[in-house]
């Protein structure tokens, strides 16, 4: 665990945080809309401006802030929502972190670890509903080693049977060594995620033992530093929040990305903002004072939205659906559905409270989630093209910046979901998907009648049995 002097000298300042914050208050309306101009111009944002809009509480202000994220998200994203699962691997955990219910002293989970055929089994199952992305879990433990995220990513990615196969396989583990990244880039990860949990040093030591692998904040903070210069391309940052103070967190995750962004060419390819659930047998959920509202969520939806514009963003089923459907038009890109995160939870096909992690507040299957994405007139998404065809990183962003990436992802987005729809949908989601489609064809067809044409082709090639079509 050497450190170089640039990471000992962090970039989060958390008395620099709270100055901007201080600063950032009583901006006068005219401020708060020009900054509002500038994420519409698909610029990011500084961290004075971000601080500015965290501080607004006046009505139609924030109507107007939502309003904005709501159209940079059509403008960047389009209607697409990309579909992805978690899987968990192992509870097994050496650290005590507060708020988890895997943590080290919680003698009320069971702990169990996949073998590889379990782990097949569970992936087949979640072929066989329809999904193509996959974030794969792990406690913190030395059973779960880069060798071994390695070996059950090439059994994720070798499980292929007739209902489909997984083509974008996400790791969410502890930080590693450079060396240890390097094995999984070999194994084909797609994205490496870390959330900081909280970016505030006090909150942070005394929710993670000191003593502990996860009680070094500076370690877990360039842990994704460390996968950039390993090679992995897209890692992705998050904030649990209610942990500490969100506007706090908020400005942390900008801070990071800004970092990223500074030292790599390219920012993070996701933010991930969990809201804390209640644990089994974890008292922490009840005390802490940091839980934050929903209308509070729906702002640090927005404002996130607006200050990376083009930073993917990931709404997790830790949410009930009813806040899902809320939030999702204020800026998300990413959505699990159909989740079960007890350890084989896919094969019980059912809760099992002693070997998950949290409570989920959606369960709903995949189909009924994809069916109410079409409802909303959100186009679902299984594309997988990008990483294939090695648009990563800085590749990504520079097709992402100038607005192309609207013309592969639209048309990409259509062929999965033309996929999904014939070989996976029930009925009434067909119609509905079908509907979708069709909107999405037109909206294509009256800008350039050629890409309507030649997207209409790859839709035949699916319909006559080819599958993975993608442009
Ligand atoms: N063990 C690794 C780690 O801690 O980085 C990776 C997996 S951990 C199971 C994934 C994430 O779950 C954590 O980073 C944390 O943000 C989130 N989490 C932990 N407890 C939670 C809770 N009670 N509610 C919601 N999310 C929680
Ligand atoms: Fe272990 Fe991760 Fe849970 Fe902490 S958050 S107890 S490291 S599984």
């Amino acid at each position: 665990m050497a450190r170089t002097e640039n990471e000992l000298k962090s970039f989060i300042d958390d008395e620099k945080i709270f100055s901007l914050l201080e600063q950032g208050k009583n901006s006068s309306k005219e401020e708060i809309l020009e900054i509002i101009q500038k994420s519409l111009s698909k610029q990011r944002l500084e961290p004075i401006e971000t601080a500015k809009l965290l501080n607004v509480e006046d009505k139609e202000l924030l109507d107007e802030i939502f309003k904005a994220a709501n159209t940079l998200k059509e403008e960047i994203y389009g209607d697409r929502i990309v579909f992805f699962a978690p899987l968990y691997i192992g509870n097994k955990c050496i650290n005590n972190c507060k708020y988890c219910g895997f943590q080290r002293d919680n003698t009320a989970i069971e702990r169990k670890t996949l073998t590889l055929e379990e782990l097949r089994e569970q992936v087949k199952i979640l072929e066989s509903k329809g999904h193509k992305r996959l974030i794969l879990v792990y406690g913190e433990h030395p059973d779960y080693d880069a060798d071994f995220i390695a070996q059950t990513m090439r059994t994720v990615y070798d499980t292929k049977n007739k209902n489909g196969e997984i083509r974008r396989v996400n790791i969410n583990a502890a930080p590693m060594e450079v060396e240890d990244y390097k094995k999984l880039k070999e194994a084909g990860i797609g994205t490496f995620q870390i959330f900081q949990e909280t970016y505030h040093h006090e909150t942070y030591q005394y929710l993670h033992p000191q003593g502990d692998m996860k009680g070094d904040y500076s370690y877990r903070l360039y842990g994704l530093d460390r996968a950039m210069e390993a090679g992995i391309d897209d890692v992705g940052i998050g904030a649990l929040f209610g942990l500490y103070d969100w506007r706090f967190e908020v400005m942390g995750l900008l801070f990071h990305a800004i970092h990223l962004e500074e030292k790599f060419g390219v920012g993070p390819h996701t933010i991930s903002f969990p809201r804390i659930e209640p644990a089994l047998n974890n008292e922490y959920y009840n005390q802490t004072q940091y839980k934050v509202s929903d209308d509070d969520f729906k702002k640090i939806v927005a404002i996130l939205r607006l200050s990376v514009p083009y930073t993917g963003m990931i709404l997790t089923a830790r949410e009930t659906k009813e806040v899902r459907k809320e939030i999702i038009p204020y800026g998300i890109s990413q959505i699990d559905a159909g989740s079960r995160i007890g350890i084989g939870g896919y094969t019980l096909d059912t809760l099992v409270p002693t070997k998950e992690q949290f409570q989920l507040g959606d369960t709903r299957e995949l189909d009924d989630v994809v069916r109410e994405m079409s409802e909303m007139n959100f186009l679902s998404s299984f594309c997988t093209a990008c990483y294939r065809s090695g648009r990563t990183g800085e590749d990504f962003m520079c097709i992402a910046k100038p607005g192309d990436i609207q013309h592969f992802c639209a048309a990409n987005g259509i062929l999965t979901f033309k996929e999904y729809l014939i070989d996976y949908a029930s009925p009434q989601t067909k119609i509905m998907g079908e509907k979708m489609i069709e909107k999405e064809l037109e909206k294509i067809g009256k800008e350039s009648p050629n890409r309507r044409e030649l997207i209409e082709n790859k839709i035949k090639l699916i319909e006559q049995g080819q599958r993975d079509v993608y442009i």
